[in-house]
């Protein structure tokens, strides 16, 4: 999800909130998985602990990691349950506005400040071939779009898997 907003004209739209006037997104429905610490920086920021549930994920796909072995065993509890973001009827994020993702991005949970990049335990592998990059600005790309580069996708995969090393069945 891109770092941008809105500008003052309103004119100038991120690559995110065009998606999003789409109906694209990659902030309707996914199933955001959520460290502890994802759940400790937003639940200081928003001001309560109302935005998240344990759930056993609706779409199979999520437990599908054959390509990183301990990612399944450090997400889920015995229940096979996930602690994720809560989502709207329309299963939107809780968090999705108008002009994009509500939260900073520092706050964001951190498999939505990976996303588009695709990774194991390893590391980084690819991009998703998920956003909309027709919708791009000529001479623009993806990532300077989004704001994202590969040494913050290095840091957040790092702190993602330390904080998935951390136990949290509950
Ligand atoms: S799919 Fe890509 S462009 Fe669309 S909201 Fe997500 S990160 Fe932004
Ligand atoms: S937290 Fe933000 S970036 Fe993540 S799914 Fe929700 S709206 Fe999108």
């Amino acid at each position: 999800m891109c770092s941008q907003q809105l500008s003052v004209t309103g004119e100038l739209k991120c690559l995110c909130a065009r998606c999003s006037e789409m109906q694209g997104s990659c902030c309707r429905k996914k199933e955001i998985l959520l460290t502890r610490g994802d759940r400790a920086r937003i639940s200081a920021y928003v001001g309560n602990d109302d935005f998240h549930e344990l759930r056993v994920p609706v779409d199979p796909a999520y437990l599908e990691q054959d390509d990183d072995p301990n990612w399944n065993a450090w997400t889920l509890n015995e229940r096979g349950e996930r602690r994720q973001l809560r989502v709207r009827e329309d299963r939107s994020c809780l968090f999705l506005a108008e002009a994009g993702c509500a939260l900073p991005y520092e706050i964001r949970p951190i498999v939505c400040r990976l996303f588009p990049y695709t990774y194991n335990e390893g590391g980084i592998l690819d991009v998703e071939r998920e956003c909309p990059t027709e919708l791009l600005a000529p001479g623009e790309t993806l990532m300077e779009c989004l704001g994202m580069d590969q040494e913050k996708a290095r840091r957040w995969h790092e702190l993602l898997y330390s904080e998935l090393r951390e136990p949290v069945r509950e």
